[in-house]
């Protein structure tokens, strides 16, 4: 079987600071070995229930290059490089399709606006104030599982912070969840050690494959992403992009059959926001 694993830094073993976010930051070093030994303990977990898996992992934080290749478990592949519209319009699912069988999120966090959610944001914190999916607010978590869910791949395991899982809850009551920390505040939680995620992840992962605890999402008949940013001009550069929908001063959005083209063009649009070239999309 096919498995697709979406990855991001926020909620992976010990990261709680911006400064193990990017490469400038002095902690960073150490999230990318943490972040590294979370996604091999995913695949052991999987490769110990399914000796054939083919396993994507696709490197979604930030500069999207964070994961360590010569560290990562060498039945994986991994989709590097930063998420330009041109390159990733899926974002941190870019290269995922129908082929594959199963879908993980790896290092997740609480949508912006989660109160005291740790490292919360929705998938650009200086553009998204607020992301709606058909009308109700998401996170990056909820979202990535439609797209997976409109290639008809289902969500296996979802690994992040503590506070992600009541925000999961409201969307999935059954998916697996597992916590790499407990959230105390925006810049802090009660972190396990590695080799206590690295054990508890696999051995979670192995027990979802065995006995295949997947969770599939039913396609709504249209999805219509809404986002609300910060401030007007941003919205300005967004309603450049063919299909996007201006519904008031700092609101657009996108409504396609299909959830992975809506959120091609949502994307499209949010990269569009952005002034200068990111540093994060260079
Ligand atoms: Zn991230």
């Amino acid at each position: 079987m096919k498995y697709f694993l979406a990855v991001d830094l926020e909620g992976a073993t010990g990261v709680v600071h911006h400064d193990q976010l990017m490469p400038d930051g002095r902690g960073y070093a150490a999230a990318q070995r943490w972040l590294t030994g979370d996604i091999n303990a995913a695949i052991r977990g999987i490769c110990a229930a399914d000796a054939a898996a083919e396993i994507v992992v696709g490197d979604g934080h930030g500069i999207m290059r964070n994961v360590l290749l010569d560290e990562l478990d060498e039945r994986a592949m991994l989709v590097v490089g930063p998420g330009r519209y041109e390159n990733k319009p899926l974002c941190q699912c870019e290269g995922i399709d129908a082929s594959f069988d199963v879908g993980m999120l790896i290092g997740f966090h609480t949508r912006a606006g989660t109160p005291g959610g740790l490292l919360a944001h929705t998938f650009v914190g200086s553009t998204i104030c607020d992301l709606s999916l058909n009308g109700r607010v998401a996170g990056e978590a909820e979202i990535d599982a439609a797209i997976m869910a409109s290639y008809g791949v289902p969500v296996g395991l979802i690994v992040g912070n503590s506070d992600l899982e009541p925000e999961v809850r409201a969307w999935d009551p059954t998916v697996t969840f597992y916590a790499t920390k407990t959230t105390l505040g925006p810049t802090a939680g009660i972190c396990k050690t590695p080799r206590r995620t690295a054990s508890e992840i696999e051995e979670i992962a192995r027990q979802v494959v065995e006995r295949r605890l997947y969770s599939l999402r039913e396609n709504p008949a249209t999805t219509t992403l809404t986002a609300t940013l910060y401030r007007r001009e941003m919205l300005d550069r967004a309603a450049t992009v063919n299909g996007v929908h201006v519904v008031d001063d700092r609101t657009f959005s996108v409504t396609h059959a299909n959830a992975a083209e809506a959120f091609r063009m949502f994307w499209n649009a949010i990269t569009r926001t952005l002034e200068d070239p990111q540093p994060w999309l260079k």
